[in-house]
């Protein structure tokens, strides 16, 4: 009984027109009926087109006007006191207000889900008493059944997961906080089950990280609740972005079906089989066909694969399916227009779809049947692993000759020595995080350059003017070390992926980041390499026009992998490498030119770290690995600076440390300094800049209130590694406020020195 499924389908529509639809309500140009006819058809549209495809469970209660677990929170009525809301479902202007803020309340928090570049919002429970305001998945499954006469498979957040990507309640209390959901979840599922529903999806990805023995128990219980609530509804419970913590709690469950990623998870669900066996009378979904990544699958291996499965299960109660929600990647690749070669090589949610499909039938009917479409597979994969963009000889040699450990040729105490008498900077020096106000001027011009409406050399001088005129504001605030301010920069991943070999832009593949805002990830398809110099005119520049030191600035590897679609036929691990060494290329080139003070900004560095703590440590080795093939070969005199935007480092300061960074910079504004005691504690020997104020908010901040931060953080920290700057770029805001607040955190270290 082989059976296609899909785990979850892109909301935002082929040419965004979800994006659309959202925003033009949001500014009042079209009604909340409006806005929710739209996104009817939409959603519809999309479910009509896996039907097409051939998929037999087609999700419903996937869409989103803005995120799942927002749904699922709005749905249990959980709406915090802090907005208006009078009971019953959540009206469409409250359901936006927790996630978009309004005049009197701030909104809700965001977070990234799990291990992807997607953010949720995160859930305030305890403020109201939950209750169950609508029934979502019934909703969702009428629709499709009016409508087009379709029986989807209504998709739940489960309960678990919910409870603990949510705020609001005591760790201690998670079994009294489970149970007052419990009963609505009951609910749900009972009212589901009289209605007829054959198959329904609750997600629990919670259940692939460290989940506690404490938290098995507690995931036993909600299962045996929901099972006696809804005896003949067939539940899958599907976990995905890793191997499931523990195989043989989780197949002894309650529920007819168990979902595996089998893409995602280090072949450790295959093994688990294998060693223990799975259920007869359940069903496995089987997530074979990689829900996070763009390539077309090689179907003779998936099939193999299946095999195996089929094999180790004993059974054919088989789903075949996606290892996640097809949320993550690009709706179709049919628009593109692109080399050929890379074209055929790709899939994204659509065309995954129809690899679920060719192997559903072949695993029905045989192999036979599906000959040619394993065979079309193949030959594009080979083309494209063929191809010169993949076999950079030149490269491989120079790589194969850069082995060995990266590593400054001498220790930070002599460095550091070496750099002061270089640079000569003041105790407590000033600088700033590398982007000035991308006005809209500036924004306008990019685009007319990239339309062909001004020249190569128009573009360049009204560049250089903006560096002119933010040097001379620099030198004005009195600032120590200068940056050049990033005005030819888009997208600080864009912008170098543009300029590297290996990379493809793209016209449409956007995917849904958070709320209504997308990204169009670069796909890293080939050798990445350097081909000429990316900063270097830019940044010289600016050195011309200043005796202060400028700080050269590149993005680091691993937020260039992290940020970007990455070829899976070599390691990622291998591909950091290739981007590293490409950045090391462009900081010898700097050093060259006499930049003596270069920024790599890594701040995804974290966003990539495995959802189980055993897995950190291979993944943080290759992540300083990369970092220091790009940084290290420079002289002493040479300052290696980094910059990350989060501050709790308390779990990776170790990592931290090995970077060997010169000076980093980070953000502490935000997180009242409370991490401040994790470089103090380590004695973290290096230059540190905590951000002594945050550029997220327009206001400009107070003389008191920075020197209450630096004050804070010099109890901990020796004055004679401490610099001072914002806690991130400031290309958001405007040129008005960057210059007010710059003034009053210049004033504030000046007056601090006085003080030491
Ligand atoms: N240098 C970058 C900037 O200032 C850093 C951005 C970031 O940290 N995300 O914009
Ligand atoms: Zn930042």
């Amino acid at each position: 009984m082989y059976k296609s499924s899909n785990l979850g389908y892109p909301r935002i529509g082929e040419k965004r027109e979800w994006k659309r639809a959202l925003e033009r309500y949001w500014k009042g140009e079209s009604s909340g009926e409006e806005l929710l006819e739209e996104t009817k058809k939409l959603r519809l549209k999309n479910i009509q087109k896996q039907k097409l495809q051939g998929i037999d469970l087609i999700p419903v209660g996937d869409f989103s006007l803005y995120d799942h677990v927002l749904d699922t929170a709005a749905m249990f009525g959980q709406v915090p006191a802090r907005f208006a809301y009078n009971g019953g479902k959540v009206p469409l202007q409250t359901y936006f207000q927790i996630a978009r803020g309004n005049k009197f309340a701030v909104a809700s928090a965001m977070k990234k889900w799990f291990n992807t570049n997607y953010h949720y919002m995160v859930p305030e429970l305890g403020e109201r008493k939950p209750l169950l305001t609508e029934n979502r998945p019934l909703a969702f499954f009428r629709e499709a059944k009016e409508a087009l006469g379709i029986e989807g498979k209504p998709v739940l957040l489960g309960p678990l997961t919910f409870i603990k990507l949510a705020k609001g309640y005591e760790e201690d209390k998670l079994e009294e906080t489970v149970e007052s959901y419990l009963p609505l979840y009951a609910q749900i599922l009972t009212e589901l089950e009289r209605e007829g529903v054959e198959w329904l999806q609750i997600d629990e990805p919670y259940l692939v990280t460290d989940v506690t023995p404490r938290e098995w128990n507690i995931t036993q219980q909600i299962y045996q609740t929901l099972q006696k609530a809804a005896p003949k509804l067939k539940v899958i419970l599907q976990t995905y972005f890793d191997a499931v913590t523990d195989y043989k709690t989780i197949i002894s469950l309650p529920v007819a079906g168990i979902g595996l990623d089998f893409v995602h998870d280090d072949g450790e669900n295959l093994a688990s089989i294998q060693q223990y066996g799975f259920p007869k009378e359940k069903v496995l979904a089987a997530g074979i066909i990689d829900g996070r990544n763009v390539w077309r699958a090689n179907l003779e291996e998936k099939g193999e694969l299946l095999a195996e499965i089929q094999k180790a299960i004993g059974s054919d109660k088989i789903i075949i399916q996606p290892s996640s929600s097809l949320l993550h990647v690009p709706v179709t690749v049919k628009e593109e227009q692109i080399d050929l070669i890379l074209k055929e090589a790709l899939s994204f949610a659509d065309e995954k779809l129809q690899e679920i499909n060719t192997l559903t039938e072949g695993a029905r009917k045989g192999k036979a049947v599906i000959r040619a479409q394993i065979d079309k597979s193949k030959e594009a994969i080979i083309r494209l692993n063929s191809s010169s963009a993949r076999n950079n000889q030149v490269l491989q040699e120079e790589l194969k000759r850069a082995a060995g450990k990266p590593e400054r040729s001498d220790n930070a105490k002599i460095r550091q020595q070496a750099q002061q008498e270089a640079f000569k900077l003041p105790i407590l020096p000033t600088t700033t995080i590398g982007s000035f106000p991308q006005t809209k001027e500036v924004r306008k011009e990019r685009l007319k350059w990239r339309k062909g409406e001004i020249t190569n050399e128009e573009y360049e001088t009204f560049i250089q003017a903006e560096i002119k005129k933010w040097i001379e504001i620099q030198e004005d605030l009195e600032l120590e070390v200068f940056v050049h301010g990033e005005f030819e920069r888009t997208d600080m991943v864009e912008y170098f992926g543009e300029k590297l070999a290996g990379f493809q832009f793209t016209r449409f593949a956007w995917v849904q980041s958070y709320g209504s805002r997308c990204v169009k990830p670069p796909i890293i398809y080939g050798d990445v390499a350097y081909e000429n110099p990316m900063t270097v005119k830019e940044t010289v520049y600016a050195q011309s026009l200043t005796t202060k030191p400028v700080k050269g600035m590149l993005t680091g590897p691993i937020t260039i992998l992290n940020w970007s679609f990455v070829r899976d036929d070599i390691s990622r691990a291998e591909v950091a490498k290739q981007i590293a060494f490409s950045l090391k290329k462009e900081v010898e080139e700097l050093e060259r030119n006499n930049i003596r003070m270069i920024q790599v900004d890594e701040p995804a560095l974290r966003e990539g770290l495995p959802l189980k703590k055993e897995k950190w440590k291979k993944y943080l080795d290759a992540a300083v690995y990369s970092f220091k093939l790009a940084t290290t070969s420079v002289e002493r005199e040479t300052q290696i600076h980094t910059h990350m935007c989060y501050s709790n480092f308390e779990d990776i300061i170790d990592a931290i440390d090995a970077l060997d960074v010169d000076v980093i910079s980070i953000e502490t504004s935000r997180s009242h300094g409370e991490f401040i005691q994790t470089f103090a504690k380590k004695t973290y020997e290096k230059g540190i800049g905590l951000g002594v104020y945050d550029i997220h908010s327009p206001r400009v901040p107070t003389k008191e209130e920075i020197t209450e931060n630096i004050e804070n953080a010099l109890a901990v920290l020796d004055p004679r590694l401490f610099w001072i700057n914002p806690d991130c770029g400031l290309k958001t805001r405007n040129e008005e406020e960057t210059i007010g607040a710059l003034e009053v955190m210049v004033e504030a270290a000046k007056g601090m020195r006085e003080k030491l």
